[in-house]
């Protein structure tokens, strides 16, 4: 099997470590990953400046290239440079925290996935649900579930166009439940922005806010990794609210150049 790595927590994060050791015992693995932390860039890529491309050491030998850009520049000089002939299978991770309910649409982990999927490569971002600051992020515990879980990822039933968003909860092993196939849950934010003032009175801004997690809602990737479970999510990349159309398309004011 030939198995494309990426990440958004840059090329020496130690989540993209732990996945590359697991992945390497399933097939030839090629990491390509940005040179720096580039957390919640979205499913943004570059356009108006050339991407570097260094080749670097990496464990065990494995082939891999640092990128002076996000992930999904990563996945396409990946697919020319790394696997001119395509690939069986896109890993993106493992992130160093949730990418869950709307996180999902911010991250950069998933935008790796979401890049591979596109390219028609099945694809899967992974990354560990951990909910408090500096509390230990237990990849072990997710190295365990790949090892166990791998061929099924790459081989169970997904639609074209779709990929999967798995969330592992960062727990020990022992204390692993089980794993659900859940919907994306809510991630809202409150006090979004905070105003700042800097040493001259002037004032700025900085983006964060606290994390409303509503682990109520049952069925969720939220909910699920809460109670220990890791989450599955396929996502597809169909984002057309199909049901709506109808509705829509019957509100639309009457054209006066046309009899019906
Ligand atoms: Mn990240």
């Amino acid at each position: 099997m030939r198995i494309l790595l990426t990440n958004d927590d840059g090329i020496h994060a130690e989540g993209l470590r732990a996945l590359a050791e697991v992945a390497a015992e399933f097939g030839t693995v090629k990491v390509v990953a940005p040179d720096r932390e580039r957390s919640a860039c979205g499913h943004s890529m570059t356009m108006r400046d050339p991407l570097r491309v260094k080749a670097v050491n990496y464990q065990g030998g494995l082939e891999a290239y640092e990128v002076n850009g996000v992930p999904v520049d990563c996945v396409n000089v990946g697919l020319t440079l790394a696997w001119p002939d395509g690939c069986d299978l896109v890993l993106s991770g493992i992130n160093n925290g949730p990418n869950m309910g709307f996180d999902v649409t911010y991250s950069g982990t998933v935008a790796g996935a979401m890049e591979g999927c596109i390219n028609g490569i099945r694809s899967v971002a992974m990354s560990m649900a951990l909910f408090a600051d500096g509390a230990p992020l237990h990849y072990a515990t997710a190295q365990a579930w790949l090892r166990e879980h791998f061929s099924w990822l790459a081989t169970c039933p997904l639609q074209p166009l779709t990929f999967l968003n798995v969330n592992v909860p960062a727990i020990d092993l022992p204390e692993l439940r089980g794993t659900r196939v859940v919907e994306m849950g809510k991630r809202v934010y409150e006090d979004r922005v905070e105003m700042r003032q800097d040493p001259w009175g002037r004032p700025y801004y900085w983006q964060g806010g606290v994390v409303i997690v509503d682990a109520r809602e049952p069925g969720t990737d939220v909910s699920a990794t809460s109670q220990g479970f890791v989450s599955v999510t396929p996502i597809s990349l169909n984002w057309t609210a199909t049901a709506q159309m109808p509705a829509l398309e019957h509100s639309l004011p009457h054209h006066a150049g046309r009899t019906p």
